[in-house]
């Protein structure tokens, strides 16, 4: 590997490079500017230096270097955290970007996946044998940072969480040391890992449980926004005694020229119902209906279609490098007050880009024990993610206090706490996502695994 001019400057930086097999990007490096940048592109931090792993030994010794320097550390999984946490100003990143290597065992059901590998990589090594596990509602986000908050998505009622479906993780250390947690080896880690979002060590290497999922039943049914109030009755009566292979998801939203729509709805205001059902196929045409035919719809897309095919339906929606905020809100019910502050909000957003999305949990998510993870907020019924978009750098604001206008306008309705994943300030990290008892065994965690705070997500203090 070449030594580049700054690093030819400064000694540190080049025993680093001649440890590793990836390249070490440092500014001024034309890569450099590229892996700084993350999925939002609100934000703007310089690293130190990047480390471009290549491997569970590239990751060790950048590690022991950074633990030897005391130099505090970020991991770039996919980069889609909102808030930023996979880079941070004057600390050195570690970029798994090349780690995306997904072996499937298909008779034993198990998918190894490297850490820095996004849900579509998994999704191509596993679909084609029929078999998948649950990942992102949009297949660009990192399989690293998803899994540590938890992770929600189309599969989650009928096969949990991903960290549900976790089986093991090997993991390099605050100290470099390499080990694999389980709920055999390092269980207490094997917790934390589940739910505790980031800061216990670099995964480099995540084994999933798999499940049969072939063809589902998928689809999107848009409604002229004064639908909104009913739909969102039905949704509240509906959902929490659907069937389990049924996930839902109504969204406020800008109505695309999409062909199936009429020309005279593009750019307005509409709800989407977006759902998938990944039981028996032959069901699926009607599991959604008792919400669907609440209003007469503007357009509809829906049938059978493979997983894989559904879970990047949504990514055009999600551009890199916009300008983006979000937050999120979780619910035991919805009270029609709630439903009214929801719809006059989301209907007038500070760009058209802009989002609301409206979930349910249950399921195979709520049977699990509250503490079983440190996952918080399985027992939730609902959860609403608001979620600020512009391309424009100069409404950017503007869309920032849509967001928060819409959080303190759900404050009285909602349960206190989020989830890790869709928190959209490093601050939420450290009072909001957990419950009391779940934050203060993942601190002992963090003092036992990581005493010096070097991958700390979030600055103490
Ligand atoms: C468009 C979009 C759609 C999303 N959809 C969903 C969804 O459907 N369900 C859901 O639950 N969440 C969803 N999220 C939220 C997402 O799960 C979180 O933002 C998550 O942090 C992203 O993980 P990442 O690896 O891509 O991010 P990064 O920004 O790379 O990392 C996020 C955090 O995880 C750490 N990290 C990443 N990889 C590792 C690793 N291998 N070892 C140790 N630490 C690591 C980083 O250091 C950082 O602190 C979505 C986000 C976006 C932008």
């Amino acid at each position: 590997m070449s030594a580049g001019s700054s690093r030819t400057r400064n000694p540190l930086w080049q025993e680093l490079a001649a440890t590793l097999r990836g390249p070490l990007l440092l500014p001024g490096d034309p890569d450099y500017e590229t892996r700084r940048h993350v999925w939002n592109g609100a934000i703007d931090r310089h690293p130190l230096a990047i480390a471009r792993c290549i491997d569970a030994e590239d990751v060790a010794a950048a590690v022991k270097f950074a633990a030897r320097e005391h130099m505090p550390m970020t991991v770039r999984g996919g980069g889609h955290n909102v808030a930023g946490l996979a880079v941070r100003d004057d600390a050195l990143m570690l970029d798994l970007g090349a780690m995306n290597r997904v072996d499937v065992d298909a008779r034993s059901r198990i998918v190894r996946v490297e850490g820095g590998a996004l849900w579509r990589d998994v999704d191509a090594a596993t679909q084609p044998q029929g078999l998948a596990t649950t990942g992102g509602f949009v297949s660009t986000t990192g399989v690293g940072g998803y899994t540590l908050g938890g992770g929600v998505g189309w599969l989650m009622r009928n096969a949990g969480l991903a960290i549900d479906n976790l089986l093991e993780a090997d993991i390099v250390l605050a100290d470099g040391r390499t080990v694999t947690a389980s709920d055999k080896q390092h269980a207490d880690l094997f917790w934390g890992l589940r739910g505790g979002g980031a800061g216990l060590g670099v995964v480099t290497r995540f084994t999933f449980r798999l499940h049969p999922v072939n063809e589902i039943h998928a689809g999107v049914v848009f409604y002229p926004i004064s639908a909104a109030p009913a739909l969102l009755r039905a949704f509240r009566a509906f959902t929490p005694d659907a069937a389990d292979a049924l996930t839902v998801m109504l969204v406020f939203t800008t109505a695309p020229p999409l062909p199936f729509l009429p020309a005279e709805a593009h750019g307005h205001r509409a709800v989407a119902l977006a759902y998938c059902w990944s039981g028996d196929p032959v069901l699926g045409a009607h599991a959604a209906a008792p919400i669907t035919k609440t209003a007469e719809p503007l357009g509809r897309h829906e049938g059978l279609m493979p997983y894989a095919a559904w879970q990047q339906a949504f990514d055009p929606a999600a551009a890199p490098g916009d300008h983006y905020y979000w937050t999120t809100s979780q619910f035991d019910t919805f009270d029609d007050a709630l439903i009214d502050a929801l719809v006059q909000r989301a209907a007038q957003p500070a760009d058209p880009l802009c989002e609301v999305h409206v979930h349910h949990l249950g399921g195979a998510v709520a049977r699990i024990a509250h503490n079983a993870t440190a996952f918080s907020q399985r027992d939730a019924t609902f959860f609403i993610n608001a979620i600020g978009h512009t391309d424009a750098e100069e409404r950017f604001a503007a869309v920032r206090d849509w967001v928060r206008g819409l959080r303190a306008a759900f404050v009285p309705h909602a349960r206190a706490g989020m989830q890790t994943n869709f928190a959209g300030e490093p601050s939420d990290l450290k009072s909001r996502t957990h419950d009391p008892d779940t934050r203060s065994r993942l601190s002992a965690l963090r003092a036992r695994y990581d005493p010096d705070g070097l991958l700390a997500p979030v600055r103490s203090g």
